[in-house]
């Protein structure tokens, strides 16, 4: 079960230990670029995990059809659709104007996107890691960092209860999500471009079946409303805003939140036909960024996934950019590897992320620009980036 504790693949050693590549953060990021790696033959492998086990849920539920692409060559697609994820057709979206507009992927080559049971997902990944051989250790979170005299880094972990495990490492992998909780102890910058919060439920539904399997999209005058239908009859509904909107607006409270969703023009009639049952709860809250690291790649390190570039989730791109850069990820070390030390490969990842990036923020732009109908609320008003940055 997703929820379960998966971490069992043994890998314990009394003292410090060396190995070949240590990636730190069990995500799915970091999970690809391990998958990349045995890929190419790369041996002592670790990943290290802080956690135990997966939540119960995560938002972040909505993948692209390129995604299958990626997933086909890491060599797990069969047993990703085995896990009956909901197929989605595209997206609706009232954005600029109150009509719902439509973007199908009925004409996408690589055919349909995904709505995940996300924990599902993601256990997959871990299970597929820990089947071809790699060291998976959970528990383990990650203190510090003291580059070797002799290369590499020598790792401290915290694995609870006062324990610490030591192991030092010819490369290191940061796939600690937004925390960029490796490089930054080695004095990178995360650069900051937005941060929204996104406040959110999940609802089961008595009638799941009348929910389209689009992900639905609305523009509002405290941010966007966003909701998609979920593997076993349930439904994410969420708020994207931001922090000054959420605390005038009191939307930590479901009362408040669920005032604001009834305002809506098209996510509350959408959620009412699925007959949801509320359960009462405050709504949760996750924290989106939008940013960047100084530099993605160094002396024997590189950054991957959300460490190192993360986006905002209304182009829900995070999970194919974790999957894809995993990828490139993986084959950047392994030419390292091979080439007795060149950093080609290495620079040439990080200029093809940092293209990426910048792809990105035009994107970006070009969506917030397009809706208008609230441009003086402030969630709004300090949304385009010309505005933040006056450029
Ligand atoms: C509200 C919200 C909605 C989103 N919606 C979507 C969506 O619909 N579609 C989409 O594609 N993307 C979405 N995303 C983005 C997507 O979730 C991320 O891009 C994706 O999870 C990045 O994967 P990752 O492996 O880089 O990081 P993560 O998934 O964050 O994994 C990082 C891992 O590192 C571990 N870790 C952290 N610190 C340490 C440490 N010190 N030591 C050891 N381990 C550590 C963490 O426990 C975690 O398991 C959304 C994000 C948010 C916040």
């Amino acid at each position: 079960m997703p929820t379960g504790s998966f971490f069992t693949h043994p890998y314990s050693h009394p003292g410090a230990v060396r190995c070949a590549v240590a990636i730190v953060g069990g995500g799915t990021a970091g999970c690809a670029t391990a998958l990349a790696l045995a890929r190419r033959n790369v041996a002592d492998v670790v990943v290290l995990e802080a956690k135990t086990a997966l939540p119960a849920f995560r938002i972040g539920e909505t993948m692209p059809p390129t995604s299958g692409l990626v997933l086909r060559r890491l060599g797990f697609f069969k047993a990703f659709q085995a896990q009956g994820h909901v197929e989605s057709v595209g997206s609706c979206a009232s954005w600029g104007k109150p009509e719902l507009g439509y973007n199908d992927f009925l004409f996408d080559p690589h055919g349909c996107g995904w709505h995940l049971d996300r924990p599902a997902f993601e256990n997959l990944l871990l299970e597929t890691v820990a089947g071809r051989g790699i060291n998976l250790l959970g528990g383990h979170h990650l203190r510090s960092i003291e580059p070797l005299a002799n290369g590499g880094y020598g790792l401290g972990f915290d694995t609870g209860n006062g324990v610490t495990h030591s192991l030092e490492a010819d490369f290191l992998v940061d796939a600690t999500g937004i925390a960029a909780g490796a490089v930054r102890r080695l004095g990178v910058v995360r650069n900051p471009i937005d941060s929204l919060i996104v406040v959110f439920a999940v609802v089961e539904l008595d009638a799941a079946d009348a929910i389209p399997s689009q992900g639905f999209l609305e523009g509002a005058e405290w941010g966007w409303w966003y909701a998609a239908r979920l593997p076993g009859g349930k439904m994410t509904v969420a708020l994207a805003t931001d922090l000054p909107t959420l605390s005038a607006q009191g939307f930590r409270d479901a009362v408040a939140w669920r005032s604001a969703l009834r305002h809506t023009l098209h996510i509350a009639e959408l959620v009412e036909r699925g007959r949801p049952r509320w359960s009462g709860r405050q709504p949760d809250t996750a924290v989106a960024e939008s940013a960047i690291l100084s530099r993605v790649v160094g002396s024997r390190w590189l950054a991957v996934g959300d460490a190192a570039s993360s986006y905002d989730p209304i182009t829900a791109q995070g999970l194919y950019k974790a999957l894809s850069d995993g990828e490139a990820a993986g084959e950047a070390i392994a030419e390292f590897f091979d080439s007795g030390g060149g950093t080609a490969a290495l620079w040439a990842y990080q200029d093809a992320l940092f293209g990426r990036f910048t792809d990105y923020l035009r994107l970006w732009e070009y969506l917030y620009s397009r809706e208008q109908r609230w441009s003086q609320a402030g969630f709004w008003r300090d949304r385009p980036l010309r505005k933040r940055f006056g450029s």
